[in-house]
Parts: structure tokens; sequence; C-alpha cells
């Protein structure tokens, strides 16, 4: 209805579907519908984080081909906000709708193995690896990449999920054996020696037109994304490296809509890539509020085929994320709260410890007073004291 059939453009009015309910989703959707669009959504979970936000959700399985291709005969595009929806769901659906991100992507950010040699491919630095298929593999592995390492199923894993850290080569054969038991494609990575970790998001449109966000420097605790620091305390020379790491790859693979590079810096400088993610991405969540376009209005903009919007970063930002051990006490304490912090809660029952439950974007003069803000909250504990 509301489709340039020329251009492919999908003008507002129009619905877009989102195969995955979560916060991804919530935030696609909230931020479409002030441009005009409406939203279905598939999830598995009745009234999911996007579901609550949407203008309508089929409660069905990620891989539920039927109720899929319902929602496509409803919707002039179709995009997906994790990567673990069914390669071959989205395959079935762009035979008869339109999913301008197609189903290539999803195999390779699917799949560790396949992602690395893509990455290799394109002569992207990532981490020396080795496949690992059998014991033989295990141990050829070992000999070629050594201690420290780290040991990965090839799919499934998020959040640390998946991997075990091995500090010497006596730690394989037991991390082998409990890992094979989810995935019998395995690899391992030499452990990347890092000063920082950080991320940048691409947006590029079918016409090759393509923007870039402000590199996000990330803090982990127990693997899970805590902290982005926005500027990044990187300097001007890593800053473009990193963008044209993400050029090449968005390239590369023909992106449409957003892809996500995770990267290691090393202390003398250099860049690995670790992971991608062909969505919105947590360590873009600060783009939200401190960025004139957030990745969310990018992602939309670039998969109906709208000119892209700016990524000019308006004020320093530090994203914190509230995980379930920390959602009580930031609802608790938001009266207190200082009137520079944004407040993002995705609306999931079931406050379990380690979900991410919402994010606080704090902005201020620099990272380093939004920083102070956060620690005079009092509800996360202080860097210097986890270390
Ligand atoms: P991933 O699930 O691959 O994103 O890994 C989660 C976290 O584990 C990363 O953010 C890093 O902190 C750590 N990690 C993963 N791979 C490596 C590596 N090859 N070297 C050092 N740290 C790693």
């Amino acid at each position: 209805m509301s489709v340039d059939k020329k251009t492919k453009t999908i003008l507002p009015g129009s619905t877009i579907g989102i195969l995955g309910g979560g916060q991804l989703g919530r935030m696609m959707a909230l931020e479409g519908r002030r441009m005009g669009y409406q939203f279905i959504t598939l999830d598995p979970t009745e009234n999911s984080p996007c579901g609550q936000v949407a203008d309508y959700q089929f409660v069905a399985s990620y891989d539920d081909v039927e109720q899929a291709k319902e929602m496509a005969s409803r919707c002039d595009v179709i995009t997906y906000e994790f990567e673990n929806v069914s390669s071959l769901v989205a395959e079935a659906l762009g035979k008869h709708s339109f999913v301008p991100q197609g189903s290539r992507l999803l195999f390779f950010t699917q799949h560790r193995i396949r992602e690395k040699e893509a990455l290799m491919e394109l002569k992207v630095p990532v981490a020396p690896f080795h496949v690992i298929r059998s014991r033989q593999d295990l141990f050829d592995g070992l000999k070629a990449i050594g201690t420290p390492s780290i040991l990965k199923t090839a799919t499934g894993g998020y959040d640390g999920k998946g991997q075990i850290v091995l500090k010497k080569p006596e730690d394989a054969e037991s991390a082998f054996q409990l890992l094979v038991q989810h995935d019998r494609e395995l690899i391992l990575e030499q452990f990347v020696p890092f000063e920082k970790e950080i991320s940048v998001i691409v947006a590029r449109r079918q016409s090759g037109e393509m923007e870039f966000f402000p590199v996000a420097e990330n803090i982990h605790r127990n693997n899970i994304l805590h902290q982005s620091l926005v500027p990044a305390r990187i300097g001007q020379r890593v800053e473009s490296e990193a963008r044209e790491i993400g050029k090449r790859i968005a390239e590369g693979l023909q992106v449409v809509g957003l892809i996500a590079v995770e990267m290691f810096l090393t202390g003398d400088g250099r860049i690995y890539v670790n992971e991608l993610a062909p969505r919105p991405h947590n360590s873009g969540h600060y783009t939200y509020d401190a960025c004139v376009t957030s990745q969310f209005e990018q992602h939309l903009r670039a998969i109906c085929n709208l000119p892209l919007g700016s990524t000019q970063l308006l004020s320093p930002v530090v994203m914190v994320n509230i995980l379930g051990e920390h959602v009580n006490q930031v609802v608790e304490k938001i009266a207190e709260f200082p009137p520079n912090i944004k407040i993002h809660l995705y609306g999931k029952k079931g406050a379990k410890p380690k979900r991410k439950m919402g994010h606080l974007n704090v902005l201020a003069e620099t990272t380093e007073v939004a920083l102070q803000i956060i620690d005079q909250l009092k509800i996360w504990k202080k860097t210097e004291d986890v270390r």
C-alpha cells in the first residue's frame, strides 16, 4: 500500500514485520511508530517486549515457517532482531516477501567458523583460530594455537555462553567434552591480550550508501556488556581504522540494514575482529539518546530504503546495562536520579540474575563525569572494586 514499487521504498503507513520480540525489536518498533510505521512481531513468549508496543504479535517459535509466512502476508517488509532466527525461515520468506537483509548474512553470522572464514576472505584481521571437529583436531589445534586460548561452540553462544578459556593444555579435554554436548563443531581461538574492546555499527542501503556510528568502548563484566563509553578513549587512527574495517565488512557481505562489529584493541594498537551481529546491538543503545539518529531508526531507514540519517554524536554518553540483579534498585532510586539520565526498561517479567532488563544512557560533559554519576547511584559495583 505505502510502497513505492519503482524504488522499493517502504513509506510510513506500511507495516514492518519483526522476527523476534525482544528489546531490540521493541526499540525498533518504538522508533518506527514515531515515524508512522506499523509493526507485527513473532516471538514464542506472549506479551514479549516488542509485542507490548507492536500492533500485533504472533506467538510462535522462531522456526515456525507457517506462522512466519502468515505474518509476512500481512507485512510490507520483514526484518529480524536477533541472528538465531532460522535462516530457513528467512529464506522461505524471501521467496514471497520483501526481506531486504536476505538470509546470506544470517548464514555467516549464525556460525562462528563460517563468520571467521568470511572475515579472513575479506582480509579482516581476526585472532588465529583452528576448526575443531574431532579430538585429533583439538590436539592439532593446541599445537598450532597453544594456550591461553578459548574454545567456543560454532553456534548458539552469546554473552560468554558456549565458551571456555583454556589456561593450560590440560584444560582442553574437559572443556571439549562439555562443549561437544552442545555443538559438534567448535573453534579454538588464540586468547587476544586486549587492552580495550570496541565496536562500530555500520548502516548500509541497497544502493551502497553507508553511515557509521561513533566507535563505542565496551566494558564487560562476567562476559556480559556492562558499559559502553562514547567517545571511546582511543585515538583518531584507531577510530578511522575501526570504521574502515566496518566498511570493508559491510561492503564485502553486501549488508542491507545494520552490522555491528565487535573488536579487540591490543596495547600496541592492533585491531582484531571478534564477532559480528547483523542487527542493532547492545553497544549501540547509546545512540537512542545521544545521536541525531538512533541505530533503530537507522536500521529501519536502511531496510525501508530511505536516506540514512545523521549519526552525529550530540553529547558524550555512557550506557550502562540494567541486569536482573539491578532492576529493583533502579526502580526504587529513580526519583533521585539526576535529570541527564535517560532510562530504558524493556517490560520483561522475571528479573533473573544476568538477564538484560533495561539500560541507562547517562549524558554528561565527558564520559568521566558520566562514570562518576553512575558510581554515585551506588547500584553497580565501582570499576576499581571489580578489578
Ligand atoms: P563472544 O561471545 O565471542 O563475544 O565473547 C565474549 C567475551 O569473551 C568477549 O567480549 C571477550 O571479552 C571475551 N573473548 C572472546 N574471545 C576472546 C579472545 N579470542 N581473546 C580474548 N578474549 C576473548
